[in-house]
């Protein structure tokens, strides 16, 4: 018997990078996966390899919430796994040079987003039947933990969901839901945000090198190696695992860099 049988899943941002081999990981696990973004070409892909139900879906939209739990609600008949990944950093910059609408939209996604996912995912979790029950992983990252100068939006949101996850773990646990919330900072994966970040640098490849040198394993994170760690955190394996903050880094934040 695989580790999620039985179990449904939902990915908010699964069609690229971490959120899509999340998907991948939990439906190899045996969960039922229900995954959400907006290309739908990339969605497609991942459906076919996986089995998992692509519904377009912005994090961000209050309204269209009710319709991505009806259709998981119908699909499946329940909710056991939400792992609230979509993120961005697009238009981010320093405290001296970031605009309104970024920060807006990047505070929108990063963390409302995040928020809604939680709302609605412990509601659907509360209905289970059999009871309540179920696991919510927010994906944070290293930055989370540790500022980037010059990307202001982006650190004050990471470190904004880090916080709501501790928020979330004990609400559900004094309330007897039965539901556990923790954060996962996974540190520089090798993903879509990453290779658009170095494709704007003079040199690309030095670029990804010197970004993989920054850990002291000297090199990126793979996505399948922080899709483990969502498929532990969503497995009862990790039952007593509550409002943690779990760091996949490879030890980026353990010391000082470069010493
Ligand atoms: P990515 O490759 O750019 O993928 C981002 C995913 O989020 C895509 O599936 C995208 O879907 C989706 N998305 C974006 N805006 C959305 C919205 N408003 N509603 C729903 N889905 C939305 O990024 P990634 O590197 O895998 O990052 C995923 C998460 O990991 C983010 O929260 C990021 O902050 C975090 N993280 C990344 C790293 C890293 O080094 N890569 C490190 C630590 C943490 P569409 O394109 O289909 O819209």
């Amino acid at each position: 018997m695989a580790r999620l049988d039985g179990k449904v899943a939902l990915v908010t941002g699964g069609t690229a990078g971490i959120g899509a081999a999340a998907v991948r990981r939990l439906s190899a696990d045996g969960a039922k996966v229900v995954f959400t973004g907006s290309n739908a070409a990339a969605a497609e892909a991942v459906s076919q390899e996986t089995g998992a139900h692509f519904q377009a879906h912005d994090v961000t939209d209050e309204a269209a919430w009710p319709a991505l739990m009806q259709t998981i609600a119908e699909r499946f008949g329940r909710l056991d796994i939400a792992f609230a990944n979509a993120g961005i950093e697009v238009g981010d910059g320093s405290i001296e040079t970031i605009g309104l609408a970024a920060w807006n939209r990047i505070m929108a996604v990063n963390v409302t987003g995040t928020m809604l996912t939680c709302q609605h995912a412990i509601a659907a979790m509360k209905a289970n039947p059999g009871g309540s029950g179920g696991s919510i992983i927010i994906n944070s990252s290293i930055n989370g933990l540790v500022g980037l100068p010059a990307n202001i939006a982006y650190t004050t949101s990471k470190g904004a969901v880090r916080l709501l996850a501790k928020s979330v773990a004990v609400h559900c646990a004094r309330t007897k839901t039965n539901i556990r919330c923790n954060s996962i900072h996974p540190g520089i994966i090798d993903t879509p945000i990453i290779r658009r970040a170095v494709a704007d640098t003079t040199d690309p490849e030095a670029s990804l090198a010197y970004l993989g040198n920054i850990s002291p394993l000297g090199r990126l994170g793979q996505v399948e190696e922080v899709a483990a760690l969502v498929s532990f955190l969503a497995s009862e394996d990790s039952s007593l695992i509550n409002g943690a903050e779990l760091v996949a880094d490879g030890g980026t934040t353990a010391g000082l860099v470069g010493v």
